[in-house]
C-alpha cells in the first residue's frame, strides 16, 4: 500500500484542515514537552506568527531515564487541546500506550509514533482503528525498508493516512546525537508515495545545527520540517540543547519559504 509502484502521484495527508505533501510543507514547531499553559500559549502564539501549521508539545515522553521528566501526561493533553483551541493550530503528539488510543483519537489532530516505537508492531496494529493520521518516525537503526513495513502496518490495519518523519539515526559518531540522513529524502520519494518530513532537532541535538539542515532538508525536497522551539531553552524540561528561540525559528522560516519556492511547494 506504501509502495510507489501502485500508486504514482504523491499522497497529499489531511491534517485538520492542514494538507501535508504534494506541493504542501507541513512546518511543525513547538516545545519537546508541554510544561505548562503559559509556555506552550507562548510558544505556539509565536511559532503561528512564523509560519508554523502545526503545533508540537510532547505529554507523554520516552526517556532514557526513568528519573527524567516523563511528562504531564494527560494533564498535557487538555494543555495542547486548550491552546491549539486559543490560538488555532492543529497539534501533534506522541503516543506511547495503546491504553490512550482512544483518547487521542478523540483529542490528537496528527498521532505520533516516536523512534523508539517505529518497530512496536501491536500497536502500529491498533493504529489502523484510528480516524486521524500518524506522524512515524524513523528508528534509531531503522532501515528504509523497515521503515516503510512499519508504515504498511499501520496501512494494512486499515489507515492509509500516514506521513514519515526523519530524525537521524545511530553511527558511529557521537560528536551529534544521531546522524541526519538527508539521502533518506529522495530515496523514500523513489520508494513510496507517502509525504516525508525531517526533525533536524533531534537528528544534531544541537540547536546551532538546526538551521543548515532544515534549509538542507528543504532543499533536498522534504514535505516539511518538525522542529523543536522553547521560550527559554535554558530552563526546559527535556532537550533545552537542541531548542530554537522563537526569534530563530522565525528567521529560519523566511530563508525556508524562499528555498521552498524554488523546489515548488508552499
Ligand atoms: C520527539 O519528537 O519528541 C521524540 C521523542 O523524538 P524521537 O522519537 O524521534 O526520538
Ligand atoms: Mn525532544
Amino acid at each position: 500500500l506504501a509502495n510507489r509502484a501502485f500508486h504514482p502521484e504523491d499522497s497529499v495527508i489531511d491534517v485538520s484542515g492542514v494538507k501535508v505533501g504534494g506541493g504542501y510543507l507541513a512546518m511543525i514547531a513547538g516545545p519537546c514537552s508541554v510544561e505548562s499553559v503559559d509556555q506552550v500559549m507562548e510558544i505556539a502564539k509565536a511559532v503561528k506568527a512564523s509560519g508554523a501549521n502545526l503545533l508540537r508539545g510532547g505529554a507523554f515522553k520516552p526517556r532514557t531515564s526513568p528519573y527524567s521528566f516523563q511528562g504531564l501526561g494527560l494533564k498535557g493533553l487538555d494543555i495542547l487541546c486548550e491552546v491549539r483551541d486559543a490560538v488555532g493550530l492543529p497539534i501533534v503528539t506522541e503516543l506511547m500506550s495503546p491504553d490512550y488510543l482512544d483518547i487521542f483519537n478523540e483529542k490528537v489532530d496528527l498521532i505520533q509514533i516516536g523512534a523508539r516505537n517505529m518497530q512496536n508492531f501491536d500497536l502500529l496494529k491498533q493504529l489502523g482503528q484510528v480516524d486521524r493520521p500518524i506522524l512515524l518516525k524513523r528508528g534509531l537503526n531503522a532501515t528504509y525498508e523497515e521503515w516503510i513495513m512499519s508504515a504498511e502496518y499501520i496501512m494494512a490495519s486499515g489507515n492509509e493516512n500516514v506521513i514519515l518523519c526523519e530524525r537521524g539515526i545511530r553511527t558511529f559518531e557521537t560528536y551529534t546525537r544521531n546522524t541526519l540522513d538527508l539521502q533518506s529524502i529522495p530515496v523514500l520519494r523513489r520508494l513510496t508515495h507517502l509525504p516525508i518530513i525531517v526533525d533536524p532537532s533531534h537528528a544534531g541535538g544541537k540547536w546551532w545545527l538546526v538551521d543548515s539542515m532544515a534549509k538542507a532538508s528543504v532543499a533536498a525536497g522534504a514535505d516539511g520540517l518538525m522542529i523543536e522551539v522553547h521560550n527559554n531553552p535554558e530552563c526546559a524540561l527535556c532537550d533545552g540543547a537542541q531548542s530554537l528561540k522563537p526569534r530563530k525559528y522565525d528567521d529560519l522560516l523566511r530563508d525556508v519559504s524562499q528555498i521552498a519556492a524554488v523546489t515548488g511547494k508552499t
